[in-house]
């Protein structure tokens, strides 16, 4: 049974491979984290996320039903423990689009997972593709900005790093690391 995590600050491109992998395997199941945060217009509750509001979330912490949590620019996120045995239950894998917090917690209660940290070619390029895709108001793009050195730092803690400069390249590679 086989547990990705991928993490990466946001716009490096993580999503992006993340569904290229699923695309290619669809055994892998995807893990549905639970999100205070709003739905994007392209976004479908149950499908990208489990969009909850806060007492829901704070009442899921009080039931003890995380297998890890975090606040990321500024609302929380968390993988359920049910998701994880959902995937045990139906497929061969389970893959996490978590942050570096998360990725620390998943490693800590199942260190046999495989952790990836996805680097931007560069900050500027990192900008550019955050404001292409043009999802978040400007606010919550500084704020993401300013949040990916301090992810970053943290890569060093990841079995793989791997930088998204071309596409097809970044996916051949992330695909070597899992299969
Ligand atoms: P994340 O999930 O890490 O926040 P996304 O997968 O949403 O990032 O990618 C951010 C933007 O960058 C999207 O518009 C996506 O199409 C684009 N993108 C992803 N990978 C590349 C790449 N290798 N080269 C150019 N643009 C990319
Ligand atoms: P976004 O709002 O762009 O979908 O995700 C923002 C950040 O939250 C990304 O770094 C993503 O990996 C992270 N994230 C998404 N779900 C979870 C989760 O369940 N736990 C943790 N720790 N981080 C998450």
């Amino acid at each position: 049974f086989l547990m990705l995590i991928v993490s990466s600050p946001s716009g490096a491109g993580k999503t992006t491979l993340c569904n290229r992998l699923r695309a290619e395997f669809p055994d892998l199941r995807f893990s549905i984290s639970h999100t205070t945060r709003k739905p994007r217009p392209t976004e479908v509750d149950g499908r990208e996320y489990h969009f909850v509001d806060q007492p829901v979330f704070q009442q899921m912490l009080d039931d003890n039903a995380f297998a890890e949590w975090a606040p990321v620019h500024g609302y929380h996120y968390g993988t359920s423990l049910a998701e994880i045995e959902l995937a045990r239950g139906t497929a061969k894998g389970v893959l996490f689009d978590i942050d570096f917090q998360g990725a620390r917690q998943i490693k800590a209660h199942y260190p046999e997972a495989v952790s990836v940290f996805i680097l931007p070619p560069s900050l500027d390029e990192l900008e550019r593709r955050l404001r292409g895709r043009g999802t978040e108001d400007e606010a919550a793009t500084r704020q993401r900005l300013a949040n990916a050195k301090r992810e970053i730092a943290h890569y060093g803690f990841f079995d793989y790093v791997l930088v998204n400069d071309e596409l097809e390249q970044a996916y051949g590679r992330l695909r070597s690391v899992c299969y």
